[in-house]
């Protein structure tokens, strides 16, 4: 699992509570949320900022930890915001990051969150972690739902960011070479275990991917995710790294899948082929009815006949 969700994972079962989410912001909801907030927010002056309204638990970082951030109380949120204009919007993996005035940065996303842009204070919903008012008076709120950041720090210490994921690979980076994914595969070691879930969500993972993306992602490439990556032919490494790169490019163009909501409240335009809705109905390609299990803490989806285990 990416880094927040394990943090939340921890925290939800600290707690003894189920995750209330079922969709989170991955790496393309979080390319195009930045896309959208370059477009849409900057040049934007903050009046008033209001974080606190609602205390969520599964706010990153933590209260009264040594969290970076951690340090701001809401009341610091509210006086080093006001009179800050937005400069820019980038991501790094499932994290959003907000730019203000270069000197410090807003770090939204990594989870579920909701992150909507109002153009009139009559769309802003009633409970809210996070509430930005434009000097032009329009809005910003952020709301979390299961867990996810509301995080500010000062633009130098962003290589202190704990849930960016600077060991990971970004899939669509030039990095990400299909020698690169070669080697991530020959490195897990002769003996060891290591399914396509795992491999691409956490060890060694790629930065921004989780539960979500992997389940078309797989189906295309027809590799079952708890198919051993070592036991992979050539033919199926190169199939699955050319359907990694395609579909999270057309993710990202199509802004975000359609089990999320964009700035404009939104839902994203690709269309997901597995998910909770196409329990037993037909496999597109072969008919065979699609399966639904529980693994490596979340659920998957997969074809039986496409998607071999072995
Ligand atoms: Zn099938």
């Amino acid at each position: 699992m990416d880094l927040c969700t394990i943090k939340g994972t921890k925290i939800l079962s600290k707690y003894k509570l189920k995750p209330s989410v079922s969709v989170m912001i991955e790496l393309p909801e979080a390319v195009a949320f930045s896309k959208q907030i370059n477009e849409t927010l900057v040049g934007k002056k903050i009046r008033h900022a209001l974080k606190g309204q609602n205390p969520h638990k599964f706010a990153f970082p933590e209260k009264g930890t040594k969290q970076l951030g951690a340090e701001y109380s809401d009341e610091d949120f509210a006086r080093i915001l006001t009179g800050k204009s937005i400069t820019k919007s980038w991501s790094s993996g499932n994290v959003i990051l907000v730019e203000m005035d270069t000197d410090y940065l807003l770090s939204l996303g990594c989870g579920g969150e909701k992150i909507v842009y109002h153009e009139t204070e009559r769309t802003i919903p009633k409970k809210h972690q996070l509430l930005l008012t434009f000097e032009d008076d329009t809005f910003l709120s952020v709301t979390i739902s299961g867990w996810g950041e509301v995080r500010l720090l000062k633009t130098e210490d962003l290589e202190r960011h704990p849930h960016i994921g600077y060991d990971k690979i970004d899939p669509l980076s030039a990095e990400f070479t299909f020698e690169a994914f070669e080697r991530l595969i020959e490195e897990i070691g002769e003996n060891r275990k290591r399914n396509a879930k795992r491999f691409f969500i956490s060890e060694p993972g790629f930065r921004g991917i989780g539960n979500g993306v992997i389940q078309d992602i797989f189906f295309l490439a027809r590799i079952h995710p708890r198919r051993e990556m070592r036991s992979l032919s050539k033919e199926e490494r190169r199939l699955l790294y050319e359907t990694t790169r395609i579909e999270l490019q057309k993710m990202v163009d199509l802004g975000g899948r359609d089990s999320e909501k964009d700035l404009f409240d939104t839902w994203g335009g690709y269309k997901r082929r597995l998910h909770g809705k196409v329990v037993d109905e037909p496999c597109p390609v072969c008919e065979t009815p699609i399966v639904k299990e529980q693994f490596g803490g979340g659920s998957i989806y997969f074809c039986p006949s496409c998607q071999k285990v072995e």
